[in-house]
């Protein structure tokens, strides 16, 4: 601490100033890519305010017709904007295009999605005359966003909220501003104000003051448990906000009886290592019968030994990139010495090749005998293995965790499937298919830890508006009731 505090008095006068900057690294090389100042949180309130009513009052067909020039800009930035998000995130340039697909997508999505579940209903009835059931939205809307999709996951709050009519804040996450400073360039060249779509950058400290702010009328947040959890309690006494969390998870995959070892390996090393592990999907717990366990894990195992991971733009293109910072990268190895030192057999070595950047290896460890295994969720390209002898400790396992965002289950009979889809305690449960790359077309969200029962995806229409119930007449009539003198 002593040469820290000497080295702060060390910058002079401007160590106050450079103190509320945000400044962003690239994960692979550690060189800067963007810096600047923390936003201001109450001016940045009073300016969505002002702007909310004139924005709210435009029809909804303006407002669709914006988010769709949004679409296209972000269509004509498509190679900054995945090149940004690759430098900034780490992750390999393939897989950041693929982002922006995701981003783009969305702006339909959405549209149909308003349409269907906050459109405008109409219930005739010869007793109570007409009776409307119309949406409003909220009013002004903060968007706390992660790092690991910085545009995507921000963007599929952002535009529902925009179309529904409310006026919004996004806060990229402090490890990701540059793609997020790009994402909201792509909304003001398509005609939406820089003050119905405010770009304000900063870190938990901002995150906190909005969250606290009076004048915002929710938070719509996507990042890990414990800031969830912070956020859910410090508005716990105001339910006239709106708070929709879509947190972590710890994800159970089972692998049952099937003849199809190659396909299964290649799912189970895509749910575990896409990203680096650094998806909310990323099956964290492999759940093994015992009877398949030597010839999947031998699969698998050869199939993550050929992984090629590396920096974003190398040729031949890497399967995944780095982990998003040196502290990441310290966390993840003291989690698996962890492990290891509590009765975990590792299958394969989490492998940190540069002590000083942070790139991981793909790792994987049997913890079958391991007691009181933490429930927390390891944010990256580690996966646990769990042998078990029959199909009701896979169940179990598969819900032995506080989290429940996804599960998935690969062989199997119908009939086992039906019963782990009716016993598995997640959001997203799936057969034969892996827990990542949810569809945006489908609730996104879990429970438990995972979330507060407000997916996003296709549902995010529900939070971005409420109903509205009116009973209509064109003229006053009543009926004298019963209870008359
Ligand atoms: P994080 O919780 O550290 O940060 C998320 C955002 O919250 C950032 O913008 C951050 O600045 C802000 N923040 C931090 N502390 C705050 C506070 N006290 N009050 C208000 N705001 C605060 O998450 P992260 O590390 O950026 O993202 C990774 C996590 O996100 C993982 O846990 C992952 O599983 C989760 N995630 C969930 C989903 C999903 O859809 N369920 C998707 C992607 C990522």
């Amino acid at each position: 601490t002593t040469s820290t505090a000497a080295a702060a008095s060390d910058r002079g006068p401007f160590s106050e100033a450079s103190a509320a900057d945000i400044i962003s690294c690239e994960p692979a090389t550690g060189a800067e890519i963007w810096r600047g100042k923390a936003c201001d949180v109450d001016d940045v309130v009073t300016r969505a305010r002002r702007a909310w009513p004139a924005w709210a009052a435009q029809p909804l067909s303006t407002r669709m017709e914006l988010v769709r020039r949004f679409a296209n800009e972000v269509r004509k930035d498509a190679e900054k904007l995945a090149t940004s998000i690759a430098r900034e995130t780490g992750k390999p340039l393939w897989e950041a295009h693929a982002e922006v697909e995701l981003v783009i997508n969305k702006v339909e999505i959405s549209i149909r999605a308003y349409a269907e579940r906050s459109s405008q209903r109409r219930l005739d009835s010869a007793l109570q005359g007409t009776m409307a059931v119309r949406h409003k939205p909220h009013g002004v809307l903060v968007v706390l966003g992660p790092y690991n999709f910085p545009a995507h996951l921000p963007n599929a709050h952002i535009v529902p909220a925009l179309i529904a009519g409310n006026v919004v804040i996004f806060k990229p996450s402090e490890k990701a501003p540059a793609s997020g400073e790009m994402l909201a360039r792509c909304f003001h060249r398509a005609g939406i104000s820089t003050a119905v779509m405010q770009f304000a950058p900063g870190g938990p400290a901002e995150g906190q003051a909005f969250v606290a702010h009076d004048g915002i009328d929710g938070v719509l947040f996507t990042g890990s448990a414990n800031t969830g959890i912070t956020i859910n309690r410090r508005l716990a006494a105001r339910p006239d906000k709106m708070v929709a969390l879509e947190m972590g998870g710890n994800n159970a995959m089972v692998v049952w009886d099937t003849p199809k070892l190659t396909d299964a390996a290649t799912l189970i090393v895509q749910s575990a290592f896409a990203s680096t592990g650094q998806r909310c999907t990323a099956a964290r717990r492999l759940i093994v019968k015992s009877s398949m366990y030597d010839a999947i894990m031998g699969e698998v195992k050869a199939l993550a030994d050929r992984l090629i991971f590396g920096a974003p733009f190398d040729e031949p293109a890497p399967f995944m990139g780095p982990v998003i910072d040196n502290a990441a990268a310290d966390g993840l190895t003291e989690s698996f010495l962890y492990l290891l030192s509590h009765g975990g057999k590792a299958i394969k070595h989490l492998v940190r090749p540069d002590e000083s950047l942070p790139f991981l290896s793909p790792a994987i460890i049997d913890t079958t005998t391991m007691k009181d295994r933490p429930d927390v969720e390891l944010f990256g390209p580690i996966l646990q293995v769990i042998r078990v002898d029959d199909f009701d400790e896979a169940i179990a396992e598969t819900n032995n965790t506080r989290f429940g965002l996804a599960a998935s289950m690969i062989g199997g009979t119908p009939q086992e499937y039906n019963k782990f889809w009716a016993n598995a305690r997640a959001g997203i449960v799936n057969w034969n298919r892996g827990t990542v790359n949810p569809s945006h077309s489908a609730p996104v969200g879990g429970i438990g830890l995972s979330g507060n029962h407000r997916p996003t995806g296709y549902y995010a229409a529900d939070y971005c508006a409420y109903p509205v119930a009116s009973g209509e007449m064109e003229q006053p009539r009543a009926m004298i009731g019963i209870g008359l003198r």
